[in-house]
């Protein structure tokens, strides 16, 4: 027996993608659900802060219940299980809040470099949305610096966030070399933005304690205001239910964790990572009648991609006094259209100001060791001497991420696992192995991240030899025109369902060296607009 439900849509997840579509659906008068599997922080995050910074203390009432992250990984990327931030808010309650756009060939490699897949849609249908999400989330930046930048239709909601002295030290020496480094657009507020108050420069982003960094609780508090969202937080989504041919009906979710409750839905979007939704869709579909339509043409789970962060770590002969000017400030989009681009791709290379200790190490957020049932944080040094040694080999330092391209193959996928869940359901099984192309991009990143520690003068240069995903996980319910090779269309829909889409990186078609949450929130935006003009 479902409960019955008022709302007009319903939403599986609480993340960036799921939140900024409630977020517009409720101020446009429509009713939302919203079912997230994790708890609730308190917002902004100040306590967190405090906990977790200051006291090096993590607070038992986040912990999230035992078995929900679980995965059966395989294949060459192992570190897949912390990297499910299922909490309200999901990853972008802790990201960095780098925002590039993508440029137009990212939406186009297949047809003009002959690898990957193009988009159905290109760069000008995007564009528009670009500008609704930068104002969305507040973005401050310019491209006055950056000469290789997409063209833009309006300007940066926020001024740019200056170099600090570190960044003209190093833009100095790359100019020598005819490189450019330029300042990074990024969701951190450079001024008060939409009741957010202008970054305090804290340095610590990922548990911002003010809001100036922004974060889906802020989208999510405005939603509750209009007394159009209710939101079920613990509430895992175990199946998508659809009683006749292309028409959802309704939900199956764990009320608190723990009690099989049915919901019924005028509209569901998926909305739960690319890892989750894909499962979801896997285990509804499964289930066969009308909802094994949801898997016609064999396409979830597939095309799973991750984009390849090289890290690398230079060392200078004098201070740059890293960490002063917070995380994200210098990057350098010189590369991203690189002669030799269909062997191996393009690359981003971002020059954060991260005072690695504090962040790296320990400042993480929700992946972390929790299962365990570990209530604190392990800082690598015991005493304040050690910590200051810590902090003052930091302002010698940078950290570079080399951001590469990859692509989809038949060994990158996610399907279910034989291992079970605390419900007794298939775990998301993730397979990834990287093949000829991710060997040529990670060769041609080693190769610039060697230029530029030489062109910068570092002292010494440490190459991590383990790619890092960034916590960006594409594809899995890839969009395209084609029901036969694709899951859902241009706006999210899934293929052959009126009233049931899908939302966040699992639905684009590629990856880019260029972080994806901005173009999640576009693709969102335009979601939403489909949805509202569908209830209309
Ligand atoms: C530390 C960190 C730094 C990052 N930095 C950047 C950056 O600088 N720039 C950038 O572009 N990106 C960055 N990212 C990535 C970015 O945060 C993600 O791309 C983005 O937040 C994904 O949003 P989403 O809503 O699609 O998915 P998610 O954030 O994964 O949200 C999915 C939500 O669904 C919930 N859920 C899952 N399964 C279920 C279920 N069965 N039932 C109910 N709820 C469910 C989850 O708990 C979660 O809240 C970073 C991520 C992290 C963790």
């Amino acid at each position: 027996m479902k409960e019955p439900s008022n709302a007009d849509v319903s939403i599986v997840g609480s993340g960036i993608a799921g939140t900024t579509i409630a977020y517009l659906l409720t101020k446009w008068g429509h009713r939302v659900a919203m079912f997230e599997v994790g708890p609730m922080y308190d917002y902004p995050f100040l306590k967190q802060y405090t906990d977790e910074i200051v006291h090096l203390y993590r607070d038992p009432r986040y912990k999230i219940g035992p078995g929900l992250r679980k995965l059966e990984v395989t294949g060459d990327y192992r570190d897949l299980e912390p990297e499910q931030y299922l909490v309200v808010g999901g990853m972008a309650s802790h990201w960095s809040g780098w925002t590039p756009r993508w440029l137009p060939s990212h939406f186009e490699t297949k047809r003009r470099f002959g690898y990957g897949v193009d988009w159905p849609i290109r760069y000008a249908d995007i564009e528009p949305y670009y500008c609704k999400a930068e104002a969305h989330l507040g973005i401050s930046g310019t491209d006055d610096d950056n000469p290789f930048a997409p063209p833009r239709s309006k300007p940066y909601p926020l001024p740019p966030f200056e170099f600090g002295y570190g960044d003209k030290v190093l833009a100095g020496r790359l100019k020598e070399k005819n490189i450019v480094l330029h300042t990074a657009p990024q969701a951190r507020t450079r001024a008060p933005y939409d009741g957010r108050p202008a970054c305090a420069n804290t340095g610590v982003c990922g548990v911002c304690p003010i809001g100036a960094r922004y974060a889906p609780q802020h989208h999510l508090r405005l939603a509750m205001e209009t007394g159009r969202l209710t939101l079920e937080t613990n509430a895992a989504v175990r199946r998508i239910l659809a009683d006749r041919d292309g028409v959802v009906s309704g939900l199956l979710f764990y009320r608190d964790n723990r009690q099989a409750t049915e919901s019924s839905a005028r509209t569901l979007v998926v909305a739960a990572g690319a890892i989750e939704s894909a499962r979801l869709l896997l285990l509804s579909a499964r289930e066969g009648g009308a909802a094994g339509r949801i898997n016609q043409s064999g396409q979830v789970g597939q095309n799973l991609m991750f984009p390849h962060i090289w890290p690398a770590i230079y060392t200078y002969a004098e201070p740059l006094y890293t960490g002063r000017m917070g995380p994200a400030t210098a990057e350098c989009h010189q590369f991203a259209e690189p002669p030799g681009q269909e062997k191996h791709g393009g690359l981003k290379i971002d020059f954060s100001s991260n005072l690695g200790v504090f962040h790296r190490d320990y400042a993480g957020g929700a992946g972390d060791d929790w299962e365990e049932g570990v209530p604190s944080l392990h800082p690598p040094w015991h005493n304040r001497q050690e910590l200051l040694k810590e902090v003052d080999r930091g302002r010698f330092q940078r950290e570079v991420g080399i951001h590469a391209e990859s692509v989809p193959t038949p060994e990158k996928y996610v399907g279910l696992s034989k291992l079970v869940d605390r419900f007794g359901d298939p775990v998301a099984r993730v397979q990834h192995q990287s093949n000829e192309f991710d060997e040529a991009a990670k060769q041609y990143a080693f190769s610039i991240a060697k230029l530029f520690a030489s062109a910068t003068r570092a002292k010494d240069f440490e190459q991590v030899q383990e790619f890092s995903t960034g916590h960006h996980h594409h594809g899995t319910c890839r969009m395209g025109s084609d029901p036969a090779h694709a899951v859902v269309d241009s706006y999210g829909q899934v293929h052959g369902f009126r009233n049931l889409f899908v939302a966040g990186a699992s639905i684009f078609a590629s990856t880019s060296p260029f972080n994806p949450t901005l173009t999640i929130v576009a693709l969102a935006i335009r979601t939403a607009e489909r949805i509202h003009a569908s209830l209309s």
